[in-house]
This record gives C-alpha cells, structure tokens and sequence, in this order.
C-alpha cells in the first residue's frame, strides 16, 4: 500500500501532512510512502530528511498521486493551475483520501461531488467526535490550541501598549485587560497565553462548566445567568441562544467593552453559524487602539464588522478576521496535525491494511464518501 504526501497548494499554506519521523511509523505498519519533492519546504524539511526516513521523493505530482493507494493531506483538494487539473482528478479512482475537508461548506461541494464520481473513499479530519479514545487524532483541537496561543501573540503585535504592569521611574503602567469570549479549546489556550504574558483576563462562555475552566486558568468569569438547559445541547455541546437571550448576552458584553483591550471571539454551536456578539454599535464603544480577533469567522464571525482573510481599522478599533491561523505557525501545527493523522491511520487500518474499519465510529463519523455516495450527515444536509 502506498502512501502519497503532495505539497500544499492552497495560497500561502506552509503546513506538510506527515514529518520525517511520522514517515518511519507508516513504514512500521506496512506501508510504502512517496512524498512530493518541497512538500516539506514550509516547515525546514528537506526532501533529504523525508529520504533519510525512508521515503521516496517523487518531483511530479500527477506520477505521485496517480499511483497512491492513500493520498493525505492537510487541506481539501483543489484546482491545480500548474497542472490545469482538479487535485481530485489525479487521484486514482477506489483511491483513499484523508484531510481537512470541510465537507458541508458551499465551497466544497463540487469537490465532494467529484470525490463521489471517482468513488473515492474520503475521509476528513474534522469529522473525528471529540471522545476521549480519539484525542490523539483529534485534529480540530490540536489547531484550535495553536489558534487560542496565536491569537494572543497576534493582538500583542498589534496593541499599542504594554500588556503587563510596568513599573517605570513616571509610575506605574496598568495592566492591558483581555476579555475572551467563548471558552472552548481556542479559548482556553488564549486565556491561558494571555495570563502568561501579564494580562488581566475575563472569560464568558454560555456554559458554566466552560467558564469555571477558564475561572481555573486565572480568568474573572464575567456572569451571564441563564438557565444551563437553554444552553447544553446534546453531547454537553452548547445550544444556540434564542434572540432574547442572545441580545441579553449582547447587552451584558457592551457594559464591560469600554475597559477591554482586547477581545478575543472564538464562541461557536458546532455545525451552526456562529453567533453575533459584537455589533457594530459596540465597537464604537471600545478603547481607540483596542484590538478584537475574530477566530470565528471563517463560521460568519463573532463580530459584525470583521471580515474574512482581513486586518483593517474601524472607529479607531483593530479589527482581525485573518484566517487559517495555524498555517501562520506551520512547524508546530505541522507536527500535531503529523501525529493526529498518523494515529487516525493507524485506527483506520487496524484490522489489516487491505480492511477499512468500517464499524468504527471515529471511522463512519470521518466519513465523506464511500462507494460512489455522499455519506456525510451535514454534508448532505448542506448539499440538499
Ligand atoms: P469549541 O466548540 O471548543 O468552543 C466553542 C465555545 O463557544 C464553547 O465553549 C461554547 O460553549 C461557546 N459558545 C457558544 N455559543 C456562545 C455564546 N453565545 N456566547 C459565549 N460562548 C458561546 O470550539 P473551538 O475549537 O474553541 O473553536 C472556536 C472557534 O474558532 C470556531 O469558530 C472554530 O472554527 C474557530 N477556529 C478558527 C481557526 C482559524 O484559523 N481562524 C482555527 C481553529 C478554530
């Protein structure tokens, strides 16, 4: 069984789906593995680290992925200009994918449609339940850490003032205070970057288990009192809000925006848009100089003004959509997502290499395409 790692080809995606040292356990299981020559580029590994552990670099792409009986990626496939070729169109048909796919997106179903025609058995990385015998594969996680850390970093870069209390010989600097909102695996990990570099944090989250975590961590929780059955859904994952209790939580959010220097929005109902908390209104409130990222964006954003792939400036305030944060620090995401893949292929493949663990529900919840057929719920759902 082969398996083929192509470069990236998505705009400014540095990530590499498998790292020397992943490539050894692939050839432990059994498998054969072929890696695109500068696949590694992006995060300092040279095509001679890739043949030191075994593999063999292949310099054309379509020779590459044309004779992969398992192509994996970090990202959904998509037209090559170089090659004037869809990326789906070199694989082989009955071929396995495994990436991000993002099925139920508008913009993939034309992808997923021309995975199903070649009766490719697609798999995607976000699909993985978030259960404790998957953590180790649990993708989404591992980008919303690097996210949560990189969010901070990023609003320190671009805050005009010290984030720490300062002591100078003119007096002493105030701390900057962080407000996140939406303490899931983004939040936490911000809350967590933020206190390390001197910050007070605030934390609201909808679910109180959420926000006691983030109370753990060193954030003041910013109470919003609403009944904990209007907002666990099922799994212990939040619900969405009615308008009410939305504009509620709105209202309560602009009582303390004046005396936040940065707010960073990771709040999100998975499956769901992500809901509005910040109007326009309220970021007219805030500090001149105060930074808001909006991780969320990519869902429709927790902020009215942030637009996607976009930093600009409104009322004096810093406004982040950038996308694609982990891709910003490709070493370290490379290297989770490296071993989150591995151990999913390892799982997948656990009853021989040639038997797909079909009754596995980390494997059918994964699953986009099977045998000519959309299987995904939310895809289809979306696709309808
Ligand atoms: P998560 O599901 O772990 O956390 C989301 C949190 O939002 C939950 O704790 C939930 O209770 C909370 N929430 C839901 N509705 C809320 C509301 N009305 N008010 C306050 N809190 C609310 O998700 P995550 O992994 O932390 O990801 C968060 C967001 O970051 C998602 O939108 C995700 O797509 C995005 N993300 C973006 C990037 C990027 O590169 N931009 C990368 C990774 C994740």
């Amino acid at each position: 069984m082969l398996i083929a790692i192509p470069k990236e080809i998505l705009a400014a995606e540095k990530r590499v789906a498998v790292t020397p040292e992943i490539i050894k356990k692939y050839i432990d299981l059994g498998f054969t593995v072929s890696v695109e020559a500068g696949a590694g580029e992006g995060v300092f590994i040279s095509d001679d680290d890739y043949r030191n552990a075994g593999a063999t670099i292949e310099t054309d792409v379509e020779k590459l992925c044309g004779q992969a009986d398992v192509v994996l990626k970090v990202k959904q496939p998509i037209f090559n200009e170089q090659k004037n070729k869809h990326e789906v169109d070199m694989y082989p048909d009955d071929s396995i994918l495994i990436t991000f796919l993002h099925p139920a997106a508008p913009g993939s179903h034309e992808m997923v449609r021309r995975l199903q025609k070649k009766n490719i058995t697609a798999l995607t990385m976000d699909g993985i339940p978030r259960i404790s015998r998957a953590q180790r594969m649990d993708a989404l996680s591992s980008m919303s850490a690097v996210t949560g850390y990189k969010s901070v970093v990023m609003a320190a870069d671009t805050l005009p003032v010290f984030i720490p209390m300062i002591g100078t010989a003119i007096g002493t600097i105030k701390p900057a205070t962080f407000l996140v909102i939406g303490a899931g695996v983004v939040g936490l990990q911000a809350i967590a970057t933020a206190k390390r570099l001197g910050a007070v944090v605030k934390v609201l989250d909808i679910r109180k288990t959420a926000t006691v975590e983030g109370d753990s961590l060193g954030a003041k929780i910013i109470d919003f009192d609403i009944p904990q059955e209007l907002v666990t859904g099922r799994g212990g994952y939040a619900k969405s809000l009615d308008p009410d209790w939305l504009a509620k939580e709105q209202q309560l959010i602009a009582s303390v925006l004046k005396d936040i220097d940065v707010v960073i929005l990771s709040a999100l109902v998975p499956g769901e848009v992500a809901p509005l908390l910040i109007t326009a209104e309220m970021v007219a409130m805030m500090k001149p100089g105060s930074v808001i990222i909006d991780v969320s964006v990519d869902q429709g954003g927790n902020c009215a003004l942030t637009e996607p792939g976009t930093f600009m400036q409104k009322h004096g305030v810093n406004l982040c959509g950038i996308q694609n944060i982990p891709g910003r620090m490709a070493v370290h995401s490379s290297w989770l997502y490296a071993n989150n893949l591995y151990y999913f292929v390892e799982n997948l493949f656990k009853k021989g290499l040639d038997k797909l663990d079909l009754d596995d529900e980390i494997v059918t919840s994964s699953l986009v395409t099977y045998q000519s057929k959309i299987v995904h719920e939310g895809a289809l759902k979306a696709m309808k």
